[in-house]
């Protein structure tokens, strides 16, 4: 369930039964042809359809994320590590307060990834807390069938193609299939010269593949979220 669709009252009260909460995390970003929200809508969604059938409350995304290596592209917003790491923890710290005990971030960008580090130092003030990391998208089950239906398969390709994340009146090649770029030479490179580097946006795979593949991926990603929501937590 939605957070922003409850009263305060309704948490205390389900948080005495109910320890578990989620807060997906995103960016806004260049995405190719795909929307700048790509990594937002993703965490979101994921987010929201795993929890709900076991009624443990979603707060909203944090939208903005970390993406300083693709400045260069208009629309996309990056908060510095320093800024990021502390808005985290801030949320975490108001999440504790409220109750939640049990708290799974879903994230659904790799720049964001290193907040899984903030997260374990924050238990050393926290002890009864749990805190768990979750890339949806890099999860064991979720990533085995994406690579399993085109090796080397990446960002703003078909593997974040789905019909919440195209952006209308946009063509997607669906024949031919981007070579995957090499990332540790883009990973040494100023924003410019990777806009240079990666030109539209996708850093390899096809843009757009067929609607079943789709539905099964979204469909593994999803349990795969849940099952850690229900089992995945230390005692
Ligand atoms: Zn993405």
């Amino acid at each position: 369930m939605k957070i922003e669709d409850l009263t305060w009252g309704m948490v205390e009260s389900l948080i005495k039964k109910e320890k578990r909460a989620v807060l997906p995390l995103g960016s806004v970003e260049q995405h190719g042809k795909l929307s700048l929200g790509t990594d937002m809508i993703l965490a979101r969604k994921v987010a929201l359809e795993a929890a709900e059938p076991l009624g443990v409350p979603v707060y909203p995304v944090l939208a903005y994320g970390v993406a300083p290596y693709f400045a260069a592209y208009p629309g996309t917003v990056s908060l510095k590590m320093g800024t990021y790491l502390k808005v985290v923890e801030d949320i975490l710290e108001s999440l504790y307060q409220s109750g939640h005990r049990k708290i799974l971030i879903v994230n659904g960008h790799g720049g964001n990834a290193f907040a899984g580090g903030l997260a374990q130092e924050w238990l050393g003030t926290h002890e009864d807390a749990r805190v768990r990391l979750h890339n949806w998208w890099a999860a064991p089950r979720t990533w085995e069938r994406v690579q399993a239906a085109e090796k080397g398969s990446s960002h703003a390709s078909w593997m974040e193609n789905f019909p919440w994340t195209e952006v209308d009146g946009v063509a997607y090649e669906t024949q031919k299939s981007k070579p995957p770029l090499d990332l540790e030479i883009l990973r040494q490179k100023g924003p410019r010269a990777v806009r240079a580097f990666v030109g539209d946006g996708n850093f390899g795979g096809t843009e757009k593949r067929d609607a079943a593949l789709m539905e099964e991926i979204w469909d593994i990603a999803v349990k795969e979220t849940r099952d850690i929501l229900e089992n995945g937590w230390a005692d």
